[in-house]
């Protein structure tokens, strides 16, 4: 529709509400609570100073001795609340070091029940829950004024909802609420970051003061005719700056007016009441009037900069509300606002009639976020399931239906708009990427690897991927799945029937369920058990097409999967859709009816409605020799899997190490983004300083059980070969490896403890200098070693460790060693001390010489050390004192000193403390251990060594270069015979691993949420 943004004038905004309904259960029932709040700004001391009183309606069965209540701005008031822990179970250490003047609290509170003082008191576990004690109980039918005066303190806006940011105020969760009394009782539940709300419907009165160039959005009406013409006057020089093009980015804060001002704003029927408060905002207001009732709504909208964009937002609201109204129930109420802000907890935030928007690149992006929120206005705002219990049931429905607008009003818009025309878009195969396959990508990332997690868990269980990828996005797939498979029709007579059933209450999923049942008339337990109750996968494959008769097919198709979810099946003629059936689902294998026709494809699901695990076999090429197979592509690069393809990509390499020299090659592999369970890489090379071909290559096979001991595992392959000592005539190594590597089951998908365990042979073939009359000569060795060992990892943010013990064994040897690391915080910041304990001992050592040196040592290893070519060094061969020879990799003693004191066949133990400084990328270093015999072991020798120095790390994670400053005098007196200057006893590491795009890809972690 097309809306005139103009001035407005307070006309008469009727609240429209819904009777309650007969479908509800006899039995149910909810309670109600009346807000009336005197709130006044101190813009100084960034608080609130108001007095609420609480009209409390038992409309249950049940006899109320106490009342819960949520304090939510205690939230904010330290580090040990739930919000400030699940901060960092989500690795965001920001609140956990905030300083005092950043946090938050609710105080001065004083409860009154009917006007005489009451005992009340905190819950034990959460601050941010609150118990008042009814001196006499409240029987079912009656209702209490609950009042008390309270305090807020705004916390940083940089944290989460409720904030402010200089002096913008976002006033979200701020008054003392009771909690939710339902069939299952209280629902007390501290604020979470990850998690949502479930309040009480009830009518909102609030009169703000503050200083009189304040503009403030709200949930509610403005019902003080002064702030009403002001804001119309705000609207009208907005709306003619508009014109020429004059609204610049407002973001100072202009002084604060020495006059006050008391506004009144109301809403009925809410179950939240948010308000933001700054002096920057532009305002634009219109009415709209909604096409069945003809009542009108006031929009409005706040923002302070990104004008551009912002001029818009009228229409975007304009727009969803009337699709929302038709598809599901009127809009009920007489005010929509959007406001621009901080919004720490993701893009945007509803609230009942208003939302938030953060930072948005983008008009798309706006209109998105918008479209999202205000959508919530329906699920959420109307229809109030618990949200912290069943996110997917609000979260899910908005997410499905913004696509389902936004698919509507954009027809054919690929998700990665104009960029889909692009070059680029069509090579990486991005071109046709749309939100279907957008939400199922998400989904993939952790089904692939079995850590999806059922969408209908409480918001609290999920990691914070899965609470995205899960209740949003899977919820949204599955919701287009259902409407595909019920057809449009049915499907929106049934949501319209559960959304009039249940307006202004409390259903759960299973009045939902009953709801979609009774109007289709359908058995949807494929739905409800499988696709929403568990991690269950759907993976259908076509195994044979033959006709059957003149005029249909016979399609074999076997189910992979664990759901006998329905199913679609189309006929495609040159990327063109000609025929779809939608098909019951089944277990097993079956073969079904489709219709003959001109197809050179028939394929399954073609408009990608499921959520499901691999397309790859939903094709059946009709013509082709073989038809189960897709075409093969050869790319460079990479891309997004295109499950009409057999991918296989191609990247040229360069290289260098100091005996390869240059190296030049070709990598293949099969698997980018989302990973695949096998993984082929090959990198072939060729080394121009010694002539040789180099490279590696590796094939693994992971496994991801849905259940038992393990995780995951993976069964890997590896291969490599390189130079090892430098020259046309240097010689090169060849190493092989096979091995089994996994995770045991994580005690719960959130927990930061993890549990790893390998075992490996590792093959070697080399060369090994030997002196044949007077003639240095290669002699070619093989030996081989094997190894296994298992961690303990405790990877929380604060404070984290690991343990870990290793075992290895070779030709006449056998030595066993442990490992210990642990991270010390710092009190107030991210930074502090690293600890590593080392010990370790042969178990069965060679007698006599040993061809290899299997020693260990009190000094990191550098190249020659290296004896199972696992690390990656860049002079393998070069001598301690040289550039390349002094790279380190961190083992046995970790000494980072190089030295050759400490070299045992016997035990050794030794331990190595890192200290950050506070603010430099420097750390101060001290290596300290002992070994068998340490103290006769040479002339000169002691019981302990020790090295003392700085690091420095300018590339953080890549590079630490170790200048040493002191060391013990036994490891002085060595270095004496082997190094000339200082700069030869400056050693480095280089962790190039860290710089793998696969082990990148694997380990992604998504740090932005896009919506709440
Ligand atoms: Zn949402």
């Amino acid at each position: 529709m097309s809306l005139k943004v103009s001035p407005f004038f307070l006309l008469f905004f009727f609240l429209y509400i819904p009777v309650a309904k007969a479908a509800r259960s006899h039995d149910y029932f909810q309670q109600k609570a009346n807000h009336v709040i005197h709130v006044r700004l101190d813009d100084d001391k960034h608080m609130l100073h108001a007095h609420i009183t609480t009209q409390y309606f038992n409309n249950s069965p049940d006899t109320l001795h106490e009342i819960y209540l949520h304090l939510w701005p205690n939230a904010y008031s330290g580090p040990k609340t739930a919000f400030a822990r699940q901060r960092l179970l989500h690795r965001k250490t920001d609140f956990h070091f905030a300083r005092d003047k950043e946090l938050g609290f609710i105080d001065s509170l004083n409860f009154h029940v009917n006007g005489r003082p009451t005992t009340w008191g905190l819950d034990n576990m959460h601050p941010d829950i609150g118990i008042v004690y009814l001196d006499e109980p409240l029987l079912p039918g009656q209702t209490l004024a609950i009042s008390t005066p309270f305090r807020v303190k705004f916390p940083s806006a940089r944290f989460s909802r409720l904030g402010h940011h200089g002096q913008a105020y976002y006033a979200t969760q701020w008054y003392p609420k009771p909690a939710v009394y339902d069939k299952n009782g209280w629902n007390a539940m501290p604020y979470l970051d990850q998690g949502e709300f479930y309040s009480n419907f009830g009518d909102v009165d609030v009169f703000l003061t503050l200083p009189k160039n304040y503009v403030v959005a709200s949930s509610g009406l403005v019902l003080s005719q002064e702030e009403n013409d002001w804001l119309d006057e705000l609207a009208m020089e907005t709306f003619i700056k508009m014109g020429r093009r004059q609204l610049t980015d407002r973001l100072e804060f202009p002084p604060s007016s020495d006059e006050w001002k008391t506004i009144h704003l109301r809403q009925e029927s809410v179950h939240d009441f948010a308000w933001f408060a700054d002096k920057r905002y532009y305002v634009l207001r219109a009415k709209m009037t909604l096409n069945e009732s003809g009542r009108q709504v006031l929009l409005s909208t706040y923002f302070n900069t990104l004008a551009q964009q912002w001029v818009k937002t009228l229409d975007y609201t304009a727009g969803i509300i009337e699709y929302m109204s038709a598809e599901l129930l009127e809009y009920p109420w007489g005010v929509m606002s959007v406001a621009q802000g901080i919004n720490s907890a993701g893009a945007g935030m509803e609230y009942p009639a208003l939302t938030i928007i953060g930072k948005t690149d983008t008009d798309r992006d706006l209109e998105r976020i918008i479209v999202h929120e205000a959508i919530h206005n329906w699920f959420y705002g109307i229809i109030a399931n618990n949200e912290r219990k069943y996110p997917w049931l609000d979260e899910g429905l908005t997410t499905f239906y913004e696509i389902s607008y936004l698919e509507k009003k954009y027809p054919g818009r690929k998700f990665l708009g104009d960029f889909s025309g692009t070059f680029l878009a069509r090579y990486f195969d991005l071109a046709q990427f749309d939100y279907a396959e957008y939400l199922n990508l998400w989904y993939l990332f952790k089904a692939r690897r079995n850590i999806d997690q059922p969408i209908n868990l409480p918001s609290e269980e999920f990691t914070m991927f899965n609470y995205f990828a899960m209740p949003y996005f899977k919820a949204a797939l599955s919701f287009m799945h259902l409407e595909g498979y019920l057809g449009r029709e049915k499907f929106s007579r049934a949501m319209k029937q559960f959304a009039n059933d249940w307006a202004f209450a409390h259903p759960d999923p299973l009045d939902f369920r009953r709801a979609l049942t009774e109007v289709t008339d359908k058995d949807l337990a494929w739905f409800f058990d499988d696709l929403i109750a568990t991690t269950s996968k759907i993976d259908y494959s076509i195994k044979k097409v033959e006709p059957s008769g003149s005029h249909n097919f016979l399609v074999k198709i076997s189910n992979k999967g664990q759901i006998a979810a329905p199913f679609s099946l189309s006929g495609i003629k040159g990327g063109k859709l000609v025929e779809t059936n939608w098909y019951e689902g089944f277990e097993q294998c079956q073969s079904v009816i489709f219709p003959k026709g001109n197809y050179d494809l028939i394929q399954i699901d073609k408009e990608k409605l499921m959520p499901t695990i691999n397309r790859r076999n939903h094709n059946f090429w009709h013509e082709k020799t073989f038809p189960r197979l897709n075409p093969l592509e050869f790319q460079l690069l990479g891309s997004v899997e295109n499950p009409e393809k057999m991918q296989v990509f191609f990247m040229p390499v360069m290289g260098w190490n100091q005996n390869d020299g240059v190296m030049g090659g070709i990598s293949f592999y099969n698997s980018v983004f989302p990973a695949r369970s096998t993984e082929l890489f090959i990198m072939p090379m060729y080394g121009t300083a010694n002539d040789r071909l180099a490279g590696s290559a590796w094939l693994n096979k992971w496994f991801f059980p849905e259940r038992g001991v393990f995780q995951n595992f993976k069964l890997g392959l590896n291969a490599k070969r390189f130079g090892h000592t430098p020259g046309l005539n240097g010689w090169s190594y060849n190493r092989f490896e096979a091995g089994l590597k996994g995770e045991l089951m994580k005690p719960a998908a959130i927990s930061t403890t993890e549990r790893h365990f390998f075992v490996r042979s590792m093959l070697v073939n080399r060369n090994i200098p030997e002196v044949i009359s007077g003639v240095v000569q290669a002699r070619q060795v093989n030996y081989v070693i094997n190894e296994a060992g298992f961690e303990y990892q405790q990877n929380r943010i604060i404070n984290p460790w690991r343990a870990g013990v290793r075992l290895e064994q070779g030709v006449r040897f056998l030595k066993l060693s442990g490992e210990s690391r642990l991270f010390i915080h710092y009190r107030s910041i991210q930074r502090g001390v690293n600890f590593r304990v080392f010990a370790g001992s042969f178990l069965v050592k060679p007698v006599g010489n040993s061809q290899v040196d299997y020693r260990f040592r009190l000094g990191a290893h550098r190249g020659i050390h290296d004896y199972a070519f696992s690390s990656t060094f860049l002079g393998r061969s070069a001598s301690a004192g040289t550039f390349w020879g002094n790279q380190i990799v961190e083992a046995d003693g970790g000494f980072k000193f190089p030295t050759s004191v400490g070299q045992t066949w016997d035990w050794l133990a030794a331990i190595n403390i890192q200290a950050d400084f506070p603010v430099l990328p420097v750390k101060a270093f001290l290596d300290a251990g002992t070994y068998a015999g340490a103290a006769n072991a040479f002339e000169g020798s002691r019981a302990f060594s020790w090295a003392f120095g700085l690091q420095l790390l300018p590339v953080k994670g890549i590079l630490e270069i170790n200048f040493p400053l002191a060391v013990s005098k036994d490891i002085e007196q060595v270095a004496g015979f082997t190094f000339n200057n200082y700069w030869e006893k400056i050693t480095f590491s280089l962790y190039l691993d860290q710089a793998n795009p696969f082990r990148f890809l694997r380990n992604l972690r998504f740090r932005t949420p896009h919506l709440l």
